[in-house]
């Protein structure tokens, strides 16, 4: 979800008849001079819950300093503006944004999260440690809408898209046994969001939606871990995660990333404090994991019935 300062403009000039024209002012893309960037530069808020069903959520981030951690991730990059990082009640919604200079987590979403994870350790992951996945994701997922839209980096394609695979890179470039985890835990959630909807039509309203599927959007993830790192990712196909015919595209699918990454991204990124954020352990999970599902031991291996293959292989390879 996103709704920044270039959309609103866009809104503003469609509403004034700006974008009717088919003239384009082509100005060549610019970086941000440098003296107008800072690095530090963001803000955090634990707002209290109106719903004293979220207390406990907003207790236990508090107290694991989430939000500070974010705060420290992020400091390395370079913007024009301070943004602030709030986790906050929204009045029954599960979601998060970033819209007037904020990104905000609802409460409702760490919930939804929570449900939707499983109950007992699976493939190596607590429940505790299958939330941090999917949190850490969102997070980094609402910061690429920030990085995008405040540093006005250029992109194809939806901004959603583009926030996913901003946050799916990052997730990558941790340690390999915290990437493993992260990715794990992110898969949890979007695995049981698809398979949720297997068998349904989806509707048309979500054809058209800003963001893909469900399905899409986990696929993708597992496509960019497998192409980061075939090894440590390699149950992507062993466990019928990805077609054959998506699998052999990752490698490339992660390469492409990268390099927008380093070409567009980097140069806001202060390379100290990079080293600094880099150096530090980020995550204390429950369970020790190993770094690929062959080394696991068998019983932690297993795939649970409801992690069943046939949920990730309906597609069979497609040629087109
Ligand atoms: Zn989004």
């Amino acid at each position: 979800m996103k709704m920044g300062v270039r959309n609103q403009f866009l809104s503003f000039a469609a509403a004034i008849g700006l974008l009717c024209c088919p003239v384009i002012a082509s100005a060549a893309y610019e970086p941000i001079p440098a003296e107008k960037l800072k690095t530090d530069q963001f803000d955090i808020e634990y707002v209290e819950p109106k719903n004293p069903a979220h207390r406990p959520i907003y207790e236990m981030m508090k107290e694991s300093r989430i939000l500070e951690k974010f705060q420290a991730f992020l400091a390395p990059i370079r913007l024009p503006i301070r943004i602030t990082l709030k986790l906050e009640g929204c009045d029954g919604v599960a979601n998060a944004t970033f819209w007037d200079d904020a990104i905000k987590v609802c409460y409702e979403y760490l919930e939804y999260v929570w449900n939707q994870t499983p109950k007992m350790t699976k493939r190596g992951l607590s429940p505790k440690d299958a939330m941090v996945g999917p949190l850490v994701d969102v997070f980094l997922h609402e910061a690429g809408h920030a990085v995008l839209e405040v540093l006005d980096i250029p992109f194809f394609g939806r901004e959603e898209e583009a926030a996913d695979y901003f946050a799916t890179y990052l997730l990558l470039q941790f340690c390999k046994d915290d990437s493993r985890r992260l990715i794990l835990g992110a898969s949890f959630l979007s695995g049981r969001e698809a398979m949720d909807d297997q068998g349904k039509a989806p509707e048309l309203r979500l054809l058209a939606d800003t963001h893909s599927l469900p399905a899409q959007r986990h696929f993708n993830r597992w496509c960019m871990a497998y192409g980061a790192d075939q090894v440590l990712f390699a149950d992507a196909i062993s466990f019928g995660m990805l077609p054959k015919s998506r699998a052999k595209h990752c490698r490339y699918e992660y390469q492409t990333n990268e390099y927008a990454f380093k070409k567009l991204i980097s140069p806001y990124i202060d390379e100290e404090l990079k080293k600094k954020v880099m150096a530090r352990k980020w995550f204390q999970f429950e369970t020790p994991v190993a770094a690929t599902m062959m080394d696991m031991p068998t019983e932690t291996a297993t795939v649970a019935p409801e992690d069943a293959p046939k949920a990730f292989r309906p597609f069979g390879d497609r040629t087109r």
